[in-house]
């Protein structure tokens, strides 16, 4: 659970950040950003304690799972690369490199952390809507502190694990719906869950289509209406 006030209630909260090391603005908390450490705790947290260092961030994920908490949500610290990053979501490191996939620990704590984070702001978790990772928002906004590789692909195996989540939790909602409308409907019941199935397969080819085939197709309309100005 997150608290009114901004803690995570499983948080070890002994390392607090400095006070004034963030944004006058309270932060909007529509989701997160991850990020990698680069390093070890002690030298993450050495960086958190500097006051005349411009770097401060909601909280780190140690390799056995530990989240230190060191703000509360609502403060808008400096860490996502430009303002309304820092002032839109609030931000995390997981100790280690590049290269060092995350730890089973600190994928469970990061899965913790947006269920919770979620539940208490009244989002759904969604990549690259409210989950995001730092070189995803790093340049969303003027200035900013330029583009970055972090967390250069260490939490691909949380996201994928989001993902399964989401099916898991479809599927059971389908299981109950079809439950629901044999209990109601008998045996039409079961040709109507056919039909709403269709009906999602037929939205989800649509959505695909308007990802992938309409760009294309708007370029090409566009050097077709320019051929034909230009042979007129
Ligand atoms: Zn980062």
């Amino acid at each position: 659970m997150l608290s009114a006030d901004g803690w995570f209630h499983f948080a070890d909260r002994r390392w607090i950040g400095p006070v004034g090391k963030y944004y006058t603005e309270v932060n909007g908390q529509h989701g997160i950003v991850f990020h990698s450490a680069e390093g070890g705790l002690p030298a993450l947290i050495g960086e958190l304690m500097k006051p005349d260092r411009q770097a401060s961030w909601c909280g780190s994920i140690d390799k056995d799972g530990t989240l230190y908490q060191h703000y509360a949500t609502q403060r808008s610290c400096w860490t996502s690369g430009n303002k309304k990053a820092n002032t839109s979501f609030y931000a995390f490191e997981a100790v280690g490199r590049r290269g060092e996939p995350l730890t089973k620990q600190q994928e469970d704590t990061v899965l913790r952390i947006i269920e919770d984070g979620a539940a208490a702001g009244g989002w759904k978790p969604e990549r690259k809507v409210t989950i995001w990772e730092h070189n995803e928002v790093a340049t969303i906004a003027k200035p900013n502190a330029g583009p970055t590789a972090c967390p250069s692909n260490r939490y691909d195996a949380v996201w994928a694990r989001l993902e399964e989540e989401d099916m898991a939790r479809l599927d059971e909602l389908e299981a109950k719906l079809n439950l629901l409308l044999r209990n109601v409907y008998g045996e039409m019941g079961d040709v109507y869950a056919s039909q709403i199935k269709a009906e999602e397969r037929s939205l989800e080819q649509d959505r695909a289509m308007r990802q992938s085939e309409l760009p294309g197709l708007a370029v090409r309309l566009q050097g077709h209406i320019e051929d034909q100005e230009s042979h007129s």
